[in-house]
This record gives C-alpha cells, sequence and structure tokens, in this order.
C-alpha cells in the first residue's frame, strides 16, 4: 500500500480541506502515515493570505522537495492558497513538486497523488467553487472528541486588505442538512464539541435564501444529543443579531463565545479598509453582547500598520480595545499584498512602526486577559477535559466554554479525585486554583458525565504530519 503524509499550514479552514484530502487518499487506497520519512507522496497543504504565511509555505515545500530528493517519496503534491496566487510560478521555479491542487480542486487529490492530473488542467486558473458535504470522505487530523466543521467557503466582503476572496472565491454555503449529518456522524465518532468556521459565519444561509440561516443551525445542532458544546468562530460586526444573540444566550449547549474580527476602531482606518463603522458603535455592540449573555467570552482581531494608520488613530484603537476589555486577541501587523486593493493606497506605515505598534497592543492585551482571567479564580466552572498538556506531560490540560481550541488559554489540572479516570472529552466541574497571564490552573471536583468505552484506536492518530496554525 502506497503511504502518504500531509503537512497542513494556516487556519481551521484550510485543515478541514486537508483532511477532507486524507479522507479521499484514504478511499482511494493510500495509507496515511505520520512519520514523513515513510511516506511516499509528500502533500503541503499552503497558506498565503499574509507574507509571513507564504513565506512559511515556501519553507515548507522546499523543506519537502529536499525529502523528496533523499529520502523515499516519489511524488510531492502542493495544495492550497499559494497555489490560487503562484500556481504556474511553483511548477517553473521547483522541479521537485510533481502536481499543484487548488482550493477549488480539492477533490481531485487522488488524481494529483496517483499522477492521472493532466498537466494542462493546472495552468488554468478560475475562481475556486468546492465546497464539500457530508458524504465527502474525510479523516479529522484534531483530537478526536473535537472538530471543526465548514459551512461556508468564500467571502463577497470588499476588505481591501484582504484577498481571501481571491484564494476561496465567491461566498457559498452548506445546507444545513449536509452539516447536521456531520455533526451526527462526528458525534457517533465521539466528537463532544464542534467548532463551526468559514470566512464569515454569520452570513451563512444569505446564498440559500435562509433568513437568520446561522441561530438556526446552531440550535439544530444542539439538538445533536452525544455533542457537548457548539461554537462558531469568524463573526461579521454587523451581522450579530439579537436572533443570534437570544439563540446562544437561549440554549444550553451553545458556548457562550463570539468571535469578531473587528480588525480596527478608527473611523478613518476602518474607512480606507472598506469596513465602514468605528470603535463607538463596536462598543455598542460589546455591551449589547454581554447584556444578552452573561459571562459570555470575546475574541476579536486587529490590523496595525494600516496605510494611512496615524498615531492617534492607532491611540484610538488601543483606548477602544481597554475599553472593550476582550478575554482574547489576536493582532496581525499590516501585510502589504500586491493583489490586495490597499496596495495601491499611500501612506504606508514603515515595518518599524508596524511592529512597536503590533508589540504594545499585545502588551495592552496581555494585561487584560491575565486581569479577566484572575476574575475567574474560586469560581467553579464546567471543563472539556482535553487531554495530557502538551506543554507538561505530568499535567492534564481542558478548556472552559470561552476557550476556543488552538487559539485561546486553557485550564491545567493538578487534581482529579480520587477514584476519578480522566478521559479526553469528558466535561467535568473544576475549581480554578489560580490563573497566569493567559491560562488557568484547577482541580477536577467530578465529572458531568459517564466514562466512555475505550475507543477504537483511530484510524490515523492525528492524521496529519504537522498542523501549523
Ligand atoms: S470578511 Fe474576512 S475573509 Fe472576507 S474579505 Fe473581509 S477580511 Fe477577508
Amino acid at each position: 500500500m502506497r503511504k502518504v503524509g500531509l503537512i497542513s499550514l494556516g487556519c481551521p479552514k484550510n485543515l478541514v480541506d486537508s483532511e477532507v484530502m486524507l479522507g479521499i487518499l484514504r478511499e482511494g487506497g493510500y495509507e496515511i502515515t505520520t512519520e514523513a520519512g515513510e511516506a511516499d507522496v509528500l502533500v503541503v497543504n499552503t497558506c498565503s493570505f499574509i507574507a509571513p504565511a507564504q513565506e512559511e509555505s515556501v519553507a515548507t515545500i522546499l523543506e519537502l522537495a529536499e525529502l523528496k530528493k533523499s529520502g523515499r517519496a516519489k511524488r510531492l503534491i502542493v495544495a492550497g492558497c499559494l497555489v490560487e496566487r503562484y500556481r504556474n510560478e511553483i511548477r517553473q521555479q521547483i522541479p521537485e513538486v510533481d502536481a499543484v491542487v487548488g482550493t477549488g480542486e480539492v477533490e481531485r487529490i487522488l488524481e494529483a497523488v496517483s499522477g492521472e492530473m493532466a498537466p494542462a488542467a493546472e495552468t488554468t486558473a478560475r475562481l475556486p467553487e468546492y465546497l464539500y458535504h457530508d458524504r465527502t470522505p474525510r479523516v479529522t487530523a484534531t483530537p478526536r472528541h473535537s472538530a471543526y466543521i465548514k459551512i461556508n467557503e468564500g467571502c463577497d466582503h470588499p476588505c481591501s486588505f484582504c484577498i481571501i476572496p481571491q484564494l476561496r472565491g465567491k461566498f457559498r454555503s452548506r445546507r444545513p442538512e449536509s452539516v447536521v449529518r456531520e455533526a451526527e456522524a462526528l458525534a457517533r465518532a465521539g466528537t463532544r464539541e464542534v467548532t463551526l468556521v468559514g470566512q464569515d459565519t454569520t452570513a451563512y444561509g444569505l446564498d440559500l435564501g435562509v433568513a437568520d440561516g446561522l441561530p438556526s443551525l446552531l440550535e439544530r445542532l444542539a439538538e445533536v444529543e452525544e455533542l457537548a458544546w457548539t461554537r462558531f468562530l469568524y463573526c461579521y460586526p454587523n451581522r450579530v443579531t439579537a436572533r443570534l444573540l437570544d439563540a446562544i444566550a437561549t440554549t444550553p449547549k451553545l458556548a457562550p463565545y463570539l468571535d469578531i474580527p473587528l480588525q480596527h476602531a478608527s473611523r478613518n482606518v476602518l474607512a480606507r479598509m472598506k469596513r465602514g463603522s468605528h470603535g463607538g458603535a463596536f462598543l455598542k455592540l460589546v455591551e449589547r453582547i454581554r447584556r444578552h449573555i452573561p459571562g459570555v467570552s470575546l475574541r476579536t482581531t486587529f490590523i496595525v500598520g494600516f496605510p494611512g494608520e496615524t498615531e492617534d488613530d492607532f491611540r484610538e484603537l488601543c483606548d477602544f480595545a481597554s475599553a472593550a476589555e476582550f478575554d482574547w486577541m489576536g493582532v496581525f501587523g499590516y501585510s502589504d499584498e500586491e493583489t490586495a486593493e490597499s496596495h495601491a493606497l499611500g501612506e504606508k506605515v514603515d515595518a518599524e512602526t508596524i511592529a512597536r505598534r503590533r508589540d504594545a497592543l499585545m502588551a495592552l492585551q496581555k494585561k487584560i486577559t491575565a486581569r479577566r482571567l484572575r476574575a475567574r479564580v474560586g469560581s467553579r466552572e464546567t471543563m472539556l477535559l482535553d487531554g495530557p498538556a502538551r506543554d507538561a506531560e505530568w499535567l492534564w490540560e481542558g478548556r472552559l466554554a470561552g476557550m476556543a481550541p488552538d487559539i485561546d488559554g486553557k485550564v491545567y489540572l493538578t487534581e482529579f479525585p480520587e477514584d476519578a479516570a480522566p478521559q479526553a472529552g469528558r466535561l467535568a466541574r473544576v475549581r480554578i486554583t489560580r490563573a497566569t497571564e493567559y491560562d488557568l490552573v484547577g482541580r477536577v471536583e467530578e465529572f458531568l458525565d459517564a466514562p466512555r468505552a475505550a475507543e477504537p484506536a483511530p484510524v490515523v492518530a492525528g492524521g496529519v504530519l504537522r498542523v501549523v496554525g
């Protein structure tokens, strides 16, 4: 049996594509290996939305090209967002690459790996249209108890700094029945938590003529018995409706958690980003959400150093972040992508200033996150157990509903009840005993569900050679 090894780069949406490619390859008779040295075929699913991600993708391709030259691998396939930008350059400049597969060609991975993909096809690029469904084979690469579900793909927003619409195509939603069937299948296979992803999850269903598509979908997913938690990422600020907040506030199994990338707070900068609005309106939104969903956790993302951003604009952003007090925040330095509309703007900010502003905003947020975590010390919370801590084997770790996998903090566990059987995927009551800058420490007081039968060995532990988010 030929063995395939895959490296998945970038966001959870790209990870789902990697998992679909692994599913198709396994169904096509390939064995999946997590040892690069054992692979006959190497696949790298790339990311390229900003320069640092692009550099990492190219470095990974070259790393695997070296492996192919010296090792067992006979074929090297490059997939994902970098292909949408540099399809022909990759083939011309890295001869070790045998085939390229764009984000719209995920289901052609078997042809690419087996050498049946007509080279001609590779030169013709058109906007991706592909979107998987519940009957698409898929091998999940996340721990068994937690999985991502992609509910829509592509984006129609005109954000001037963003090239994702060029890489992922027009906005398109999966049918609700398909998403629910997939969640049910994942739950039967041991998944307790699903995280819904898409470029803009709050637009879910608009293209299907479904009003309030996301809240209705969330309520249906909350009925999937085996699932403990459902959460979603990537809200668009002006689509956070009262109906959506109601659904989260009144449906127990929906995590009280909202991820709303705001990108900035200055009216001037948001106008140049073609996103509109301003910090004052965002503050009202944050207050409305907290009124509607007591104890909700909020995450956001900002870009600093956008062309034309003045020291006053940056100060306005910091003042907004101080007032809003998000639980979690990601900060990106502006990346001047040549095919983005903002590339044509003047008043570019120098790299040193971008770095200084990014560090200053992260330092400001670090204090806020630490303060909000300290406020939880002494409380009793419900937690999902994830397993042995990745960075402290003698400890186990878990997450509260306000902590998304891979991007937010976690709870390190120092104690379990005498007779307890720690098992990934179990829900437990935890007493929070300490807080650090980004994480909590606690002791498990009781488990809220029965241990599940020892699961059969997963088909492929982890499924991929490496996940780099
Ligand atoms: S909403 Fe997000 S994915 Fe869509 S264009 Fe704006 S930044 Fe890009």
